[in-house]
């Protein structure tokens, strides 16, 4: 299959079934339980990265991109915690679910900005840009050219997560446990740790912090690199 393709399909998944599920499993409502599984997962990955940005004590300070917002997951605590948060996604149905979010959350709607746009066409400078859980659905090469794209958006700090190919889970793969349930309309690719961090490193990044988060059916490792050169 060609990214091409990866990405029309991923488009039109998070346009229809991937929206209602992804949406729901990203709220507070009743789930099943591999989707409440899921929801915990992916909610450690998120106050992990805000655990990081707040560590640093500078956040009213930032400019932030967030890639493939989603619902606003991220988005809206990182305003709330006073960072300027520029937050797009390929699926105008989780950008509009992202703004009636946010309308509830703040009385104005200017932060967060949202944009109907995927990643690789993202324009402007950031001084941290923040990409959660898109990786999984493109394969290496492609994921090569985003994070490449996303590095030069940058001014000092990308943050990335993805599903790390380690022999546990390309089993877990092989025998279908991985992303069960109607998700299986999209493919889900692991990337080999060693692969993000040389593309990080091409771009002039080194990795300064990482964590794991590991549920039964969540898998997320997260990077942050720091600029080491322009
Ligand atoms: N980052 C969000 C979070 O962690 O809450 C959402 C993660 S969700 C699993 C993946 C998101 O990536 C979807 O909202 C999808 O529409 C978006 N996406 C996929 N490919 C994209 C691309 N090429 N550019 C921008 N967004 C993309």
């Amino acid at each position: 299959m060609k990214a091409a393709d990866d990405k029309t399909i991923v488009r039109e998944y998070f346009n229809s079934t991937g929206f209602d599920r992804w949406q729901r499993i990203y709220g507070d409502g009743e789930v099943n339980k591999v989707q409440l599984d899921i929801r915990t997962g992916h909610q450690q990955t998120v106050d992990n990265v805000i655990g990081w940005l707040q560590a640093d004590n500078n956040l009213s300070s930032l400019s932030i991109c967030d890639a493939g917002c989603g619902v606003g997951s991220l988005s809206i605590p990182l305003v709330m915690d006073g960072a300027k948060v520029y937050a797009s996604d390929i699926s105008a149905k989780m950008v509009s679910e992202a703004q009636d979010r946010a309308v509830k959350v703040f009385a104005n709607t200017v932060n967060p900005t949202f944009a109907v746009q995927d990643l690789e066409s993202l324009s402007g400078n950031y001084h941290t840009v923040i990409c959660l859980d898109v990786l999984i659905h493109y394969p290496q090469e492609k994921a090569d050219e985003m994070i490449s794209h996303l590095c030069s958006l940058a001014q000092s700090r990308i943050i990335l997560s993805f599903a790390p190919k380690t022999f546990f889970l390309t089993i877990l793969k092989k025998i279908g446990s991985f992303f069960p349930g109607p998700s299986k309309a999209t493919r889900a690719y692991l990337h080999r740790e060693r692969d993000i961090i040389k593309i990080l490193e091409k771009n002039g990044f080194a990795v300064q912090r990482q964590a794991m988060t590991r549920t039964k059916f969540y898998f997320s490792r997260l990077l942050e690199a720091t600029r080491t050169s322009a």
